[in-house]
C-alpha cells in the first residue's frame, strides 16, 4: 500500500470533547501525529507552550502569515488560530497520518488546498450535553461560554461538509470509531496508486 500518511482534519463543537479523543487516539496508536497549532489566544491552566498550542502576540502571527508558514489560518472569537506548516509536510511525508485539530473555516480551506483531506466532525449527543461539558469544564466565563455556542450555531451550518460524524457519547467507542473510519480510509483506492500501478507493472512482467 502506498506510504503517505493521510491528512485528517478535526472538527467539532467546542465542548464536544475532541480534546480528550485525540489524546487518546494518539495514546494508543503510533501512527498519528497531532500538529500544534499557533495561536494568540493567552494559554488556560495547564497548556504548554509548544504542547496545546504556540503562542503567538499578534504581530508574531501576523509574521507567519506574510511569510507563507501557516497552511491555513481563520480568527475564532476574536483570535487568530492557524496550522504551521513545516510539521505537516515533514510527518505527511514520513508517512504518519497527520491531524489538525481545527475550526471550520479552517478545515474548508484545507480541503480547498488538498482535496485528498479526510473530514470527520465530531458532535455530542445532544446540545444540552453541550451546554453541560462546556459549564463543567470550569475555565471560561459565562460570556466566553454564550460566544462558543453562538459559533456553534454557525458551525452546524457547516457539518454537511464534513465526510464523517462521529457522535461522542462514549469514550473509548468513540476512539475506536475515528482510528477504524481512518484504517478503512486508506484502503480508498484512489490513495493507492502507487501500489495498483506496481501491479499492473508486474502482472505485464515488467
Ligand atoms: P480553543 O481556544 O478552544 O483551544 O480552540 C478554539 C477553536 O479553534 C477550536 O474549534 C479549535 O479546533 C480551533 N483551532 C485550533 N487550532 C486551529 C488552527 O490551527 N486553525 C484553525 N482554523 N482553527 C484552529
Amino acid at each position: 500500500m502506498d506510504k503517505k500518511g493521510i491528512l485528517i482534519v478535526v472538527s467539532g463543537f467546542s465542548g464536544a470533547g475532541k480534546g480528550t479523543i485525540l489524546r487518546e487516539l494518539l495514546e494508543k496508536y503510533d501512527n498519528y501525529a497531532l500538529s500544534v497549532s499557533a495561536t494568540t489566544r493567552k494559554p488556560r491552566p495547564g497548556e504548554e507552550e509548544g504542547k496545546a498550542y504556540f503562542f503567538k502576540s499578534n504581530d508574531e502571527f501576523e509574521k507567519m502569515i506574510a511569510k507563507d508558514e501557516l497552511i491555513e489560518y481563520a480568527k475564532y472569537v476574536d483570535h487568530y488560530y492557524g496550522t504551521p506548516r513545516a510539521y505537516v509536510e515533514e510527518k505527511l511525508k514520513e508517512g504518519k497520518d497527520v491531524i489538525l485539530e481545527i475550526e471550520i473555516q479552517g478545515a474548508i480551506k484545507v480541503k480547498e488546498k488538498f482535496p485528498d483531506t479526510l473530514l470527520l466532525f465530531i458532535t455530542p449527543p445532544t446540545i444540552a450535553e453541550l451546554k453541560r461539558r462546556l459549564i463543567s469544564r470550569g475555565t471560561e466565563s459565562m460570556e466566553v461560554i454564550e460566544g462558543r455556542l453562538l459559533r456553534a450555531r454557525e458551525e452546524a451550518k457547516g457539518m454537511d461538509r464534513y465526510d464523517y460524524l462521529i457522535m461522542n457519547d462514549e469514550l473509548d467507542t468513540c476512539v475506536e470509531e475515528v482510528h477504524r473510519i481512518i484504517e478503512g480510509e486508506r484502503r480508498r483506492s484512489f490513495r493507492n496508486l502507487e501500489f495498483i500501478e506496481n501491479m499492473k507493472r508486474e502482472l505485464k512482467g515488467e
